[in-house]
C-alpha cells in the first residue's frame, strides 16, 4: 500500500519509522511519502491559512495549497482521507475496508480546518472520506492520521508477525461543525455561500445552526437524540 500524508508539521510522522510501522516500510509493504503543505505555497510568508468568511474565531486554511498538492499527489486509486471531529467515526470496520486500498491519501487539517471547498471539489473527481477520530478536538489531524495508519496498516498482511493476533481482538455530545471557508469567494467554480458574504450575523448564524444539523444528520445520527433536544431549546419562547 501506499500512503502520502500532507502536513504543515512533517516531522510529526517520523514516529512512523519505528516499531511495526517502521519495519513493514523496511520490507516493502508500506511505501510513505510525508509532504509539507508549505511547499506548495508561492508567497514569502509559506502561508496557508487566512480569516474566515463569516467571522469568528481562528483560522482556516485556505484552498490554494490543498489544490496543488491533491493535484499532484492523488491517483484514480487513491482515497482521499481528511481527518476531522465533523467525519464519519473511524471504526474497526472501516480499517478493514481501507486495508484493501492500494493508495490512502491524508489531508491534516489545522486551525478551524481546511476550506470545505477543498473537500467538495475532489469529491467530483474521486473518492474522499471525512473521518473522526472521536467526540473530541485535536490541534491537528496529524494525530488522527497516524492512529489511521496504524490501525489500517496492522490488518495488511505481514505487517502484524503473527495473524492470529488480530483475530480476537475489541473494539461529547452536541452538534457537528458547519463547514467553513475563507478567500477567495470563487474557487474551481465553487462559490462560498452567499449568506457568509452578507454581514446579516443572524443569518450567518441560523444557517451554520442549519448546517450543524444537517452534517449530524447525515455523518452521526446515533447523535440526534441531542441534536433534537439542542433544536427544542433553540425552538423555545
Ligand atoms: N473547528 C473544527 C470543528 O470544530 O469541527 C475543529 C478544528 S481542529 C482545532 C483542527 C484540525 O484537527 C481539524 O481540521 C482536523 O484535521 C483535526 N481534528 C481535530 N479533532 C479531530 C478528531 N476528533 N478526529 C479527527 N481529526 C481531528
Amino acid at each position: 500500500m501506499r500512503v502520502d500524508i500532507v502536513t504543515i508539521f512533517p516531522t510529526f510522522f517520523d514516529v512512523l519509522g519505528v516499531s511495526l510501522i517502521g519495519k513493514a516500510r523496511d520490507r516493502g509493504i508500506l511505501d510513505m511519502h510525508v509532504h509539507d503543505l508549505r511547499d506548495w505555497t508561492h508567497d514569502r510568508h509559506r502561508t496557508v491559512d487566512d480569516t474566515p468568511y463569516g467571522g469568528g474565531a481562528g483560522m482556516v486554511m485556505k484552498p490554494e495549497p490543498w489544490g496543488e498538492a491533491l493535484d499532484e499527489i492523488l491517483d484514480d486509486e487513491a482515497v482521499l482521507l481528511v481527518p476531522s471531529p465533523a467525519g464519519e467515526l473511524f471504526s474497526q470496520p472501516m480499517a478493514r475496508e481501507l486495508a484493501h486500498e492500494k493508495h490512502l491519501v491524508f489531508a491534516c487539517g489545522r486551525y478551524e480546518g481546511i476550506d470545505q471547498r477543498v473537500v467538495d471539489h475532489y469529491a467530483t473527481r474521486g473518492r474522499v472520506r471525512l473521518v473522526s477520530l472521536g467526540d473530541y478536538v485535536l490541534n491537528g489531524g496529524e494525530v488522527a492520521a497516524m492512529a489511521v495508519i496504524e490501525a489500517v496498516s496492522r490488518l495488511i498482511p505481514g505487517v502484524v508477525g503473527n495473524p492470529d493476533s488480530l483475530v480476537e481482538e475489541s473494539h461529547e455530545l452536541g452538534l457537528l461543525e458547519y463547514p467553513s471557508y475563507t478567500k477567495p469567494a470563487v474557487w474551481r467554480d465553487l462559490d462560498v455561500p452567499p449568506v457568509l458574504l452578507s454581514g446579516n450575523h443572524g443569518a450567518i448564524a441560523a444557517w451554520r445552526q442549519e448546517q450543524s444539523l444537517e452534517r449530524t444528520r447525515a455523518h452521526r445520527p446515533d447523535l440526534l437524540p441531542d441534536t433534537d433536544r439542542v433544536r427544542d431549546a433553540a425552538d423555545a419562547p
